[in-house]
């Protein structure tokens, strides 16, 4: 934190209100490094890690500067997936409580194109969206961008890694000139400075230190020598550590798919998460481990990069990170919010280079540390505290979360404690109970009433 009051900036009462109730008061670092330069009305490069507070670095700005009045898409905000998109989305609208009827749309590839052209046509003020939707929008004439005058593109490094480099110019050339432009990105790579070039004026640049408090999380590194061997160590370290929330990284889809069936199988409440998957199945994958009903998320660096998964109590490099700057950013994940973090690597004789480059990148000697011994094999793997239920109804169907707690605690058959996260979508909810009162809670839902109605509801298992 940056101890600077967001009361020292030029924002509009309206949103410096909204900020002390939403507990906002003191600026992040980067938020006090780049909020100045955007209300400045300058473009600007900001760097910094995950969890830094980007999203309302750049959402202040856009929205300190935005016309209400004036009916017109002002800010166009690029995201790299669905789920940045809608975590950004919703952020803008946190933020923008204080301003009336202002319009956020969000509008991303995996969705039906009927309902987005039916909203454009109602028109909005902000649209959040990934560069393949958006282009594809302005190709039919559903989209116009000429009243843009703020242009972010958030996770820049990720965009461009996802091979999104023609799609933003595409879209860029759509846009007006006379515009400012954000750009927000983790990392620094060639590709971000050659894409800047082109299309920032002016920038200045602002660099939150990546590097973490190296107290708050321990590191440990282990040799291996095939997969197998990464296999057993996984196994040994969960068993061993036990942790409520981990996320294992690894470098390529497949070896995804292949750790977390490993883990599956061997009764560990594991989830996977790539770019293959359904969005059906990523939306559900990433709800239940938000709300505790699996522990182990198994995932690539672009499906969980800017995600919403921090305070994890372990994070494992199932592959060493291709870059030294992924490593810390991955790692960075635990060992938040005063709590200690565990970070655990695994490394072969292949990744020797790797290691000098992280070596040099910590500042410390990597040596081998000794697995945990055999014996905790006989551990049984712990068992998630929450279970996932979904009904076939959600916000469309007028579905609020007090409907559901309502319906879950009457005639006091959950407390209030039992019940989870509740999430609503336009057309399914998702509501984590504790595992113990799970038949208490299906039972309740399938056979009573919702909103005077019956709804289809089931238990999501892995
Ligand atoms: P980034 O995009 O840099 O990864 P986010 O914008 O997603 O980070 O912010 C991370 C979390 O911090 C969010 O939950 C957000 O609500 C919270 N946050 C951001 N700024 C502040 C602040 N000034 N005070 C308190 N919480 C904040
Ligand atoms: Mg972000």
């Amino acid at each position: 934190m940056s101890q600077l009051p967001f009361s020292s900036l030029p924002l509009h009462s309206d949103l410096l209100s909204n900020l002390e109730s939403l507990d906002y008061n003191e600026m992040t670092d980067i938020q006090a490094q780049s909020l100045p330069v955007i209300l400045d009305g300058k473009d600007i490069i900001a760097q910094g890690k995950t969890g830094s507070g980007k999203t309302a670095a750049f959402g202040l700005g856009l929205l300190n500067k935005l016309d209400v009045k004036r009916f017109r898409i002002q800010t166009l905000i690029l995201c790299p997936t669905r789920e940045l998109a809608d975590q950004v989305g919703k952020e803008i609208r946190r933020l923008a409580r204080g301003i009336h009827n202002i319009k956020v749309l969000t509008l991303c590839g995996g969705m039906p194109f009927g309902p987005q052209i039916g909203s454009l046509e109602h028109g909005a003020h902000i649209i959040v969206g990934t560069p393949g939707r958006i282009e594809d929008h302005l190709s039919k004439g559903t989209l116009n961008l000429d009243n843009v005058d703020t242009l972010v593109l958030d996770e820049a490094d990720r965009m461009l890694d996802m091979g999104f480099q023609d799609s933003i110019d595409n879209i860029i050339e759509q846009a007006p000139k006379e515009r400012q432009t954000l750009l927000f990105s983790a990392t620094f790579p060639d590709q971000i400075a050659n894409i800047a070039k082109r299309i920032l004026k002016d920038p200045v640049t602002v660099k939150v230190e990546s590097t973490h408090d190296n107290d708050a999380i321990s590191q440990y590194f282990y040799k291996v020598s095939n997969h197998e061997d990464r296999m057993y160590a996984l196994r040994l370290l969960l068993l061993q550590y036990q942790p409520e929330s981990a996320v294992v990284f690894c470098n390529t889809k497949r070896e995804v798919q292949e750790v977390n069936d490993e883990l599956v199988n061997r009764g560990f409440s594991a989830i996977a998460l790539h770019g293959d998957l359904e969005q059906k199945d990523r939306d559900q994958a990433l709800i239940r481990f938000s709300n505790k009903s699996a522990s182990i998320m198994v995932a690539t660096d672009v499906a969980a990069r800017g995600l919403d998964i921090d305070n994890l109590s372990a994070v494992f490099n199932f592959d060493i990170a291709h870059d030294q700057e992924v490593h810390v950013h991955r790692i960075g994940r635990t060992g938040r919010a005063g709590k200690k973090g565990l970070a655990f690597s695994f490394y072969s004789n292949k990744d020797a280079g790797r290691i000098i480059a992280l070596e040099d990148y910590l500042q410390r000697n990597i040596s081998e540390d000794a697995l945990p011994s055999e014996s905790v094999l006989d551990y049984t793997p712990t068992q998630s505290s929450m279970i996932t239920i979904r009904i076939e109804g959600g916000k469309k169907q007028k579905l609020r979360p007090g409907d559901i707690v309502g319906a879950l605690t009457a005639d006091n058959a959950l407390t209030f404690e039992q019940i989870g996260k509740i999430q609503l979508s336009a057309n399914w909810s998702y509501i984590a109970v504790q595992r113990e009162c799970i038949k208490v809670a299906f039972n309740k839902l399938s056979e009573g009433k919702l909103k005077g109605r019956k709804f289809r509801v089931m238990v999501v298992r892995g």
